[in-house]
């Protein structure tokens, strides 16, 4: 396994200017697994300098080159899957069975997607009045500056950078502090695979300062961003300096919504994965089971046991089946919410504490958590971002939809049933960018991807991604160059 450990600026791999940098720990032990250079606000400045120089012979690059060199990029990515899987797992804490069969092939199946895309994405004529021809072409907005946060760094390269480059924008993007070491590696394939210098530039650094500077920065057309709502937030702020555009991913508090007719082992199984997966920390995490009061006890019966079965462990382990959460401020995050669901009055029923076994003292570690809980509790409200389920009941259909729709988000969200126009109504009426039937946290590069409300705006990944990352412009022709076209003199 090698490491990149510095700032990919302008093609080259670089100190930072004041040598600063950050220390990467492993979540399973809390050891440090190396320490990697830090950009602070002048290194921001190079890597935007660098950007801006080389997009206009990457905008005018052909489409299709393009997509070759993001196609070439998926096929190394999968030559060397194993390695990207390790440090993905040493860095995050995701099982490695994961990391391998989740998300790295994700990974390259979205930059190949978009490398696919490429050269697809069309402009269109629009009919006008007789003499004059109108057509709209898809122009790339600039310097794009990409914010990503630390719950599936690696991936998140590909929905962030797959559609930017595709459609001819240079970036800057900037992993979080966390775990910035999957995303520094994809730089090292990005220059063997030929992408140009200064296309890409790749600036592990804090938010706060760094972030904040690449979101107020004058030569940056467009942030896109994902994280938390408050940061979220603060983006949009800082956005306004030059009008950038903005597209935010927030946070989310999923409904997952099992009716009395669903086939219970299928939802049972559906919603561990909806919220257990990657140790709860996804914004489309299936947060709020709303059971019908007739299968709850019976629903209950079968999740909670399989949550106790879900095997914890060594992340590099290929039996784990959930790894520690990603940082210790995580960790202590989510045994916080576990205080506060029982002080307002919510039952644990399984969990709410790190487990006992000595090996994993060090790490990150919460075992799966099922509470029993209020709507208007704050851990139904609020995101935990982590292994923590909240179970509330519901009579009928209609209690059910106003439960999903009760929080100020509306990312993602789920609801079993076999009864299929129920199915089509309540996914019709829920508040909400993506609903999934009888399934959980489906995710494909060609289907639209983001939220409404506190969760956000814009959408990642097909078409509409291509439209984020691309301004229409209109152009006018007079056919008859000889016509005057106004005074008739
Ligand atoms: P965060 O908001 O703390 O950080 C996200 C990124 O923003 C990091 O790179 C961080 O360094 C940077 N940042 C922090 N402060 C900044 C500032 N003032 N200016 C500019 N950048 C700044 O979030 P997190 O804790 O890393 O990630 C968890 C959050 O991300 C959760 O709320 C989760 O729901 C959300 N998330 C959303 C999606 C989505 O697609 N909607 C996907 C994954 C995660």
């Amino acid at each position: 396994m090698s490491l990149q450990t510095k700032l990919f600026i302008n093609g080259k791999f670089i100190d930072s200017k004041e040598g600063s940098t950050i220390k990467v720990l492993n979540p399973h032990d809390d050891s440090q697994i190396t320490e990697v250079s830090e950009a602070k606000a002048p290194d921001i400045d190079d890597a935007v300098a660098a950007a801006k120089k080389a997009f206009p012979a990457w905008r005018d690059t052909q489409a299709a080159e393009r997509g070759r060199l993001l196609l070439k990029l998926a096929d190394l990515i999968e030559e060397k899957a194993d390695e990207l899987a390790e440090i993905e797992s040493l860095d995050t804490g995701h099982p490695i069975r994961d990391t391998t069969g989740l998300d790295v092939p994700r990974t390259a199946f979205t930059y190949r997607y978009f490398g696919g895309m490429a050269d697809k994405l069309q402009g269109s004529v629009i009919p006008v009045e007789p003499g004059f021809l109108n057509y709209v072409t898809r122009e790339p907005v600039g310097v794009v500056g990409q914010i990503t946060p630390w719950n599936f760094p690696l991936m998140f390269t590909s929905w962030k950078m797959g559609p930017a480059l595709a459609a001819g924008n240079t970036v800057v993007l900037k992993p979080a502090q966390v775990t910035p070491l999957t995303a520094l590696k994809i730089a090292e394939l990005m220059a063997e695979v030929g992408f140009p210098p200064g296309v890409v530039n790749i600036v592990p650094a804090s938010g706060r300062t760094a972030g904040q500077h690449l979101a107020e920065h004058q030569d940056v057309q467009k942030i896109a961003f994902t994280g938390s709502t408050d940061v979220g937030r603060s983006i949009v702020q800082a956005s306004s300096t030059n009008l950038k555009r903005v597209q935010l991913e927030l946070g989310g508090k999923g409904a997952n919504i099992v009716f009395d007719d669903a086939f219970l082992p299928a939802a049972i199984n559906g919603s561990a994965f909806a919220i257990f997966h990657n140790q709860g920390q996804a914004c489309i995490a299936g947060s709020r089971l709303l059971l019908h009061e007739r299968i709850a006890d019976e629903f209950l019966d079968g999740f909670l046991a399989l949550a106790k079965s879900i095997k914890l462990g060594n992340p590099l382990d290929p039996e784990t089946e959930m790894g520690p959460l990603t940082s210790a401020k995580q960790q202590k995050a989510v045994l916080t919410y576990c205080d506060i669901a029982q002080q307002e009055g919510g039952e644990i029923l399984t969990g709410g504490e790190p487990p006992e076994t000595p090996e994993l003292s060090k790490g990150y570690y919460v075992k799966p958590t099922v509470a029993k809980a209020q709507p208007q509790d704050r851990v139904c409200q609020e995101e935990v971002f982590g292994p923590f389920v909240s179970v509330t009941t519901f009579s009928s259909e209609e209690e059910a939809i106003d439960l999903a729709n009760s929080t100020e988000y509306g990312l993602g969200g789920g609801l079993w049933t076999r009864d299929l126009s129920r199915a089509h109504k309540v996914a019709g009426r829920m508040r909400s960018g993506m609903v999934w039937i009888n399934c959980y946290k489906r995710v494909n590069p060609g289907s639209p991807f983001g939220g409404v409300g506190s969760s956000g705006y814009g959408r990642e990944m097909g078409f509409e991604a291509m439209h984020e990352y691309t301004d229409a412009k209109s152009v006018w022709v007079n056919v008859d160059a000889k016509l005057p076209p106004f005074y008739k003199r």
